[in-house]
């Protein structure tokens, strides 16, 4: 198979890239680099059946030419990442809603299969937890910056079901998570490394608000088999589908656990969210994601556990494994 990756630079994109490359597939990524970076597909450059364009989604053209070259497109361009949606909301709004339009209008004209990476962020500040695929999504204040992320992938999955539903063109969209692992920059707000880090330096682990906000990790290698399988299931297409983890843990509970993983003396300290971003924040109390439905249709659990994982971050962090391995 021939497969288009955007952002396949990033986090996830380039954990995704290395599996097809390993299965044996021709593998197309195109990344801006803006969150992603050279370093994260670094070992697969020089591989004959990876290829890499570093331009942005917003050029239509390039990716109408990359669209042709390949049976399948995983949309994974975006801007993410609470820091940097709270800085640069023009940026994300714009790579979120306009990035996605490109890359739909250019796969519709060759009706080449799309996953759209969507996020839990879109349930929002909903109650309804273990949050389902058919629930209702409840989005906080237009003041609030952080919401303009969760309205632009809404708007992103809108987008994608309808040019399902008018066009025919075959779609698949995925909420995905908390995603962890080996990669993951702490450099855009994500807690996991930044714990890390902190924790492997000795510094103070800043627990935001009272450390009572839930969340649910999912390591990296059980998401990109998920995506994997629901890119070849045929009734994947036209339906939504959470990807995560459902061990939910405090963050507190998750400092405390670094803290004891890697040995460190560091202090655990409590920010308030004031201090912790300028403006446009608000927390999300708790992420919990039913996986019932891809569980029902491609037997998808996954398979490590949360200690598991931190250990494959404290590992990655430390230097003790390549960017390359996990
Ligand atoms: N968080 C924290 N300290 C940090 C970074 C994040 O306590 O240094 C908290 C954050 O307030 C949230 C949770 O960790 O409750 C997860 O944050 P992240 O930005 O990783 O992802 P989110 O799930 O909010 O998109």
């Amino acid at each position: 198979m021939r497969v288009l990756i955007t952002g396949g630079a990033g986090f996830i994109g380039s954990h995704l890239a290395d599996a097809y490359i390993e299965r044996g597939d021709e593998v197309y990524i195109i990344d801006d680099l803006s969150t992603g970076s050279i370093e994260n597909i670094k070992h697969l450059k020089a591989h004959p059946r990876f290829h890499y364009t570093i331009d942005s989604v917003h050029n239509a053209p390039i990716v109408a030419e990359l669209v042709d070259q390949c049976d399948v497109v995983f949309h994974l361009a975006a801007a993410v990442g609470v820091r940097l949606i709270v800085e640069s909301p023009v940026r994300t709004i714009e790579t979120n809603v306009h990035g996605t339009e490109v890359v739909l209008a250019q796969a519709n004209k060759k009706k080449k299969k799309v996953l759209i990476a969507s996020t839990s962020e879109v349930y929002g500040l909903s109650a309804d937890v273990p949050f389902r695929e058919d629930g209702c999504l409840v989005l906080g204040a237009t003041t609030k910056g952080r919401w303009s992320y969760a309205c632009s992938k809404a708007i992103d999955e809108f987008l994608a079901l309808a040019y399902w539903r008018e066009k025919r063109l075959p779609t698949i969209i995925v909420r995905l998570f908390n995603t962890v692992g080996p990669r993951q920059t702490g450099q855009y707000g994500m807690v996991i490394p930044t714990f890390v880090k902190q924790a492997l330096a000795g510094r103070p682990i800043t627990v935001y608000g009272d450390g009572r906000q839930s969340r649910c990790f999912c390591h990296v290698s059980d998401v990109v088999g998920a995506l994997m399988r629901l890119m070849e299931h045929p009734q994947a297409v036209g339906e939504v589908f959470n990807i995560g983890s459902n061990e939910e843990v405090t963050i507190l509970e998750l400092a405390e656990r670094v803290r004891k993983l890697t040995g460190s003396p560091s202090e655990i300290v409590f920010v308030p969210y004031d201090e912790a971003y300028e403006q446009g924040f608000e927390d999300m109390p708790r992420r919990v994601p039913d996986i019932s439905k891809i569980n029902a249709l491609v037997g998808f659990r996954p398979t490590k556990s949360l200690d598991e994982i931190l250990q494959t971050v404290i590992d990655f962090y430390a230097g003790r494994t390549t960017a390359h391995g996990d």
